[in-house]
């Protein structure tokens, strides 16, 4: 099969994370028989230096025109000068809305290899922790009504039904592709729009028998998460909440080097891109951690283009090289060997092979 993708390398450590993360997936192209047809794409600091703007309709237009987008990271101590509509970060929510993605999906995973990085302890960890947050991205009190009244502020949680329902329905399909156990987290105990959500997820539980779900209060989850992370499987909720708990879930597994996310919309199209930013203070060093890009890389594989067996091929690769003993800086400890961004990306090029 042919797939085209959108490539947007973006600034500091961006155009090195990207480059590996490419380069893992023409090994998976060459190994698997498939054609990634690869198009670079101005966006962010480089494309407010380039054209003025973050986000030039040219560029949006050919993400539109592909069937997949791979981000690196935007933004730099050089444009934070900018007033905030004019800043590299508005490419994010540009493509985001001009692409339809409203739902965010952060795994927050814990390689055994990388245990120590926990903060949790061993015991609570166990073994082979791997939890999905499911977050919607496009509602509720991020984008409801807000103003002053005299010296009152205010802001507006809202949801209808179709936008529970979409976003229910990637968690479910995601549960299917996992473990069926999905937990929706919402404060209904107080909240009508989290009502409504529980009511909505219930509903549309008949269509997917298979997965169990259970609801949970946002406050009971944030200390389950930490209580005893190994119960989750599936986490969705709603815009505010899931921002907290997918950082909170992500720092269960201890380093921001090896955090993937995908945006998803209605249709295949999506944008994979790495939790952290452009890390200005390692740019240009061959010192950032690839394997948050590669992961992502992997995610695009099984979520926009339906191959999870290439997609479990890079995971494992990834597993592999950290099992034998390799790391970069940020993840590094004692008696480990310490590699550089393109070194790591080529040990687990040749795993994949
Ligand atoms: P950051 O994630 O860029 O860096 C935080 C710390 O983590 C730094 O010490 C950095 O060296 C380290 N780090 C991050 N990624 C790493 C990697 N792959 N390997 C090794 N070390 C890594 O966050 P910040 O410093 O708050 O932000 C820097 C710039 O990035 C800002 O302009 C910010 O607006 C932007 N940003 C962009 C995105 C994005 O593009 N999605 C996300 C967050 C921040």
């Amino acid at each position: 099969m042919n797939y085209k993708i959108a490539v947007i390398p973006g600034d500091g450590i961006g155009p090195e994370v990207t480059e590996q993360a490419v380069r893992v997936l023409n090994a998976v192209g060459d190994k698997f028989g498939h054609q990634f047809e690869m198009t670079e794409v101005d966006a962010g600091g480089c494309a407010i230096d380039k054209y003025g703007e973050p986000l030039p309709a040219a560029s949006l237009e050919s993400c539109k025109q592909s069937d997949s987008v791979l981000l690196g990271a935007v933004g730099g101590p050089k444009w934070d000068t900018l007033p905030g509509n004019q800043r590299p970060e508005q490419a994010l929510l540009g493509l985001r809305k001009g692409l339809g993605l409203y739902a965010n999906l952060r795994p927050a995973v814990l390689h055994n290899a990388l245990k120590d990085a926990s903060p949790l302890k061993p015991e609570i960890i166990g073994d082979g922790l791997d939890i999905m947050v499911v977050r919607e991205l496009t509602g509720g009190i991020y984008f409801g009504d807000r103003g002053r009244d005299g010296d009152t502020a205010y802001d507006t949680e809202k949801y209808s039904v179709e936008e529970v329902e979409r976003i229910a329905r990637i968690a479910f399909e995601i549960a299917m592709k996992r473990n069926k156990k999905l937990v929706s987290v919402d404060k209904a105990n107080i909240l009508e729009s989290s009502r409504l959500w529980r009511e909505v997820v219930t509903g549309l539980s008949t269509e997917y028998p298979e997965v169990s779900v259970d609801h949970m209060y946002v406050d009971n989850a944030a200390m389950q998460l930490v209580r005893n992370p190994k119960q989750f499987d599936v986490i969705v909720t709603s815009n505010m909440f899931g921002d907290i708990l997918s950082d909170e879930a992500s720092m269960i597994t201890g380093s921001i080097g090896m955090l993937p996310s995908a945006s998803l919309g209605t249709g295949s199209l999506g944008m994979y891109e790495p939790v952290h930013g452009s890390a200005p203070d390692i740019a240009g060093q061959n010192k950032a951690n690839p394997i948050a890009t590669i992961i992502s890389a992997a995610m695009m594989l099984r979520y926009s283009f339906n191959l999870a067996e290439e997609a479990q091929a890079v995971e494992n690769a990834v597993s592999k090289v950290l099992d034998s003993g390799y790391r970069t800086g940020d993840i590094m400890s004692e008696g480990m060997k310490l590699v550089g961004t393109k070194e790591m990306g080529d040990l687990i090029i040749e795993q994949i092979k």
